[in-house]
This record gives C-alpha cells, structure tokens and sequence, in this order.
C-alpha cells in the first residue's frame, strides 16, 4: 500500500497533511483543556545590570504542567498554539498573570519589570492595544513602563508594514516594547529607526559563541554600537558564564539574562533569589 501512496504524490501528501492537521487539532484541544484546568504556570527568569547587580525584572516564561508527562517547554506545544486563535486566549491569559505577579511583588517593595513573549497572531488582533491597555488599568498601583512587550523581528516589522497601530499605541500607553532573539532576523537595519522599541536583545546564539568565534564577537558588537547610536538599550541573553559577562561588560553591554545568572523558576522562589543574588558570583551555577 506504501508502494501505491508512493506512486501517487498528491494522495501521499494528502494523508501526510490530514494526519498533521488532526495532531494539531487534538494539541489545541489539549491545550484548550490545559489553560482551563491551571495547568499553565509562568516561570520568571531574572535581567539584571552586570556593572551594579541591580535586578531590572523579570521575563515571564510560559511551562505546561502536565499532569503525567511533567513539565513542557513552551517549543513543545506553543508552535501549533501560535497558528490558532487560541494564543489570543493564552496570550492574553500570561499578560494578566504577569500583571497579578509584578503586583504581588510590588506589596514587598519591589519594583521590578515583566517582559512577556507575544506572537505575532496576537499583535495583529485589532483590539490588542486596547487589551494590553484594560489589563493595565485593573492594576493603577503599576506603572505602564513596568510592562515590557518581547516581540521578535520579524513580528514588529511586519506590524510597521502592515499599518497595524498596536505597537505604537502601546508605545504611546507607556509599555516599553524589546526586540528578542535580535540578529537572527533578516531585517533592514533601517527599520530600526522606525520600531518604537526601547531594548534589543542580543540573541543568545550570537553569546554562546563571543568568546572563541569572531563572527559571533563581530556581530555582538555590531549589535551594541548599533543601539548606542539609535538610543536603545541592549541585553544579552543567554549568559552561561563569568567570562561572557565580563567580556559582555567590556563591550559596552551591561544588561543580561542567562543561566549563569539565574535559570527561570517558579514565582515561589523569585524573592528568595532576588535576596541572595550576587553579581560577584554569575557563572558559578549553571
Ligand atoms: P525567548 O523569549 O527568546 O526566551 C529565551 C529562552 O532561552 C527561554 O526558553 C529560556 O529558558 C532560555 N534561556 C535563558 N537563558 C538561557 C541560557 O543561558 N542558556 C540557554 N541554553 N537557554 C537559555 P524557553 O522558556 O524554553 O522559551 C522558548 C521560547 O518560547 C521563548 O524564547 C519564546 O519565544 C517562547 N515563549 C515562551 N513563553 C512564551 C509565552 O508566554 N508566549 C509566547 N508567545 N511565546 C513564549
Ligand atoms: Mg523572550
Ligand atoms: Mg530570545
Ligand atoms: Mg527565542
């Protein structure tokens, strides 16, 4: 039967996509399920300065808590999600759990940031900025600014091309916008001028490699100077180690997120972290 599929490529492709297509739909069944019953949690991992040692905020990662199977990365399930209207309801889901967090915090004296991850589905919903906007006013005691939008590059240019007013208007509320996994794009670097975003982060493959391959080095310092002159912040992610920090500081790049400064956790252990960080120590607990 394989031979006579083989030999008809269109019902071979037909069978292949049918297949997909019903192991998407059973994922955002599953998915839909999982966002109902809690089973979503947002683990926080830290950004902080390299030269001070000052906390900046948190970027809120999403984990499916699977009753069985355990902890589920975001790559494992958010893929098929990021095709359906269901990342609206899950998007949505995290901005308001991050809020409620930043909050939370705040009764302790903290003010820190959340960055949250929105997928360009999401951005391109007509109501996004009003959304985003709604979400913040049920929080007055936060500041607009303590909201930090990571969007990657496509994403953002493709809301410049498309006229969408989402980015600028929530810009324009105040929320700070980030371009994440920066470098990997295929974008014009003019565009830069034109994105209302306050930070580019310097994607982690370009880190992994600073220290012994020059073309990662060549581009991480590409990136640095490249946001001094458009005024924009930068941070490195994916930060393993004490010498990528120092060489990170020695470039010009203060701000990071990594492993070595600290891996994403549950909202439980944030404040204990926070009190027992050491900038002296990055590197020491990957
Ligand atoms: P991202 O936004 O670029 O997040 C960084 C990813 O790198 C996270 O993986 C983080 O755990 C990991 N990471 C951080 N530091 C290091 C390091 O030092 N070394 C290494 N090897 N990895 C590091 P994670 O949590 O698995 O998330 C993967 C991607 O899933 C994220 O990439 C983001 O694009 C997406 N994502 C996560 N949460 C959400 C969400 O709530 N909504 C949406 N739309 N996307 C999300
Ligand atoms: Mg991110
Ligand atoms: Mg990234
Ligand atoms: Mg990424």
């Amino acid at each position: 039967q394989a031979k006579q599929q083989g030999g008809n490529r269109f019902q071979l492709f037909d069978v292949s996509q049918a297949l997909e297509t019903r192991a998407s739909h059973q994922t955002l069944a599953r998915m839909t399920e999982a966002l109902h019953n809690d089973e979503l949690v947002l683990h926080y991992q830290p950004k902080v300065n390299l030269r001070s040692g000052k906390i900046l905020g948190f970027e809120a990662l999403l984990r499916w808590q699977h009753p069985e199977r355990g902890t589920i990365p975001p790559l494992e399930f958010l893929p098929v999600v990021e095709r359906a209207d269901l990342i609206v309801e899950i998007g949505d889901w995290v901005i308001e759990r991050a809020l409620d967090q930043l909050s939370r915090w705040r009764t302790h004296g903290k003010d820190w940031s959340v960055s949250v991850n929105i997928a360009a589905r999401h951005l391109k919903q007509d109501g996004f900025a009003a959304a985003v906007a709604e979400k913040l006013a049920a929080h007055p005691e936060l500041h607009p600014e303590q909201l930090d939008l990571e969007l990657i590059e496509s994403v953002a240019i493709d809301n410049i091309q498309h006229a969408n007013r989402n980015l600028e208007a929530c810009r324009e509320a105040g929320v700070r916008i980030s371009l994440d996994d920066f470098g990997t794009g295929y974008s014009s670097l003019s565009y830069l001028k034109r994105l209302p975003v306050q930070t580019i982060k310097i994607d982690q493959s370009f880190i992994r490699g600073i220290l012994d391959d020059p073309s990662d080095q060549a581009v991480t310092m590409a990136i640095i100077s490249l946001c001094r002159a458009f005024d924009r912040d930068v941070i490195a992610e994916g930060v393993e180690t004490r010498a990528q920090a120092a060489l990170l500081l020695s470039l010009g790049c203060e701000l990071a997120q990594g492993y070595g400064i600290a891996r994403p956790m549950p909202a439980e252990q944030v404040l204990d972290w926070a009190e027992s960080f050491d900038p002296a120590r990055i590197g020491e607990s990957v």
